[in-house]
């Protein structure tokens, strides 16, 4: 079949976020910014993947593993932006929308395996997981998490560090906040605590965010 084209991808994936993981039943046309024959929504109602009734758009379940993909590969190409090349913002938005398009036919896994099948994106929202992930998870591989994602008294070793802000993580990483370093986090609120070795450090949400950790492999 054609491939879906870049706009009814953005439609999918809006169907997901607002249906799926919201609460609403069915999106406002006015809300996906489409008219009822645009295109892009014709695309998709010939796959059946949609339905348009009045003014609003449904997905149907033949659209459901599409939208999640799509979802998916949104929420990687925003880890790839944002925490591997360090564009924050609406910038790094931005690209993520123009990497999302280019993740296909095993790209978004060769992706997901470089950063070790993240089960969220920097949002903190959910990345479905793909056949990888499923794979990893059966072999007991660990998983990437970010430092606010850990339990208070979980430890796990630092992965890597995002970089957005540049001058911070500098001085964290001159203090021996390192890639690989042993950490545990002893505490979230009101701000993160961790210790490295017998030093402690306190950093806040955003920071906390930035900071990415590979839970050990579970024994059982
Ligand atoms: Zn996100
Ligand atoms: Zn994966």
């Amino acid at each position: 079949m054609e491939r879906l084209s870049e706009n009814a991808e953005e439609i999918l994936e809006s169907l997901w976020v607002m249906t799926v993981e919201g609460d609403n039943v069915g999106c406002l046309l006015t809300s996906l910014k489409v008219n009822s024959d645009s295109e892009e929504l014709l695309e998709l109602v010939q796959r059946a993947y949609v339905e348009v009734r009045d003014d609003r758009v449904y997905l149907r379940k033949e659209g459901r593993p599409e939208a999640q993909m799509t979802v998916r590969r949104h929420r990687l190409a925003e880890r790839l932006t944002m925490d591997i090349l360090g564009i924050a913002g609406d910038e790094g938005n931005d690209q993520a929308c123009e990497f999302e398009h280019l993740l296909r036919q095993g790209v978004d896994t060769k992706l997901c395996t470089l950063l070790n099948h993240p089960t969220t994106c920097p949002h903190g929202n959910p990345i479905p997981p793909g056949d990888c992930c499923v794979t990893a998870r059966q072999k007991g591989e660990p998983g990437i998490v970010a430092l606010t994602e850990l339990r208070s008294g979980e430890a796990g070793e630092i992965a890597y560090l995002a970089a957005s802000d540049d001058k911070k993580m500098q001085k964290l990483m001159s203090m021996g906040v390192l890639p690989g370093s042993h950490v545990t986090l002893t505490q979230k609120f009101p701000s993160y605590i961790f210790k490295v070795g017998n030093s402690q450090f306190a950093v806040d949400d955003t920071l906390a965010r930035e900071i990415h950790i590979r839970r050990p492999v579970q024994k059982n």
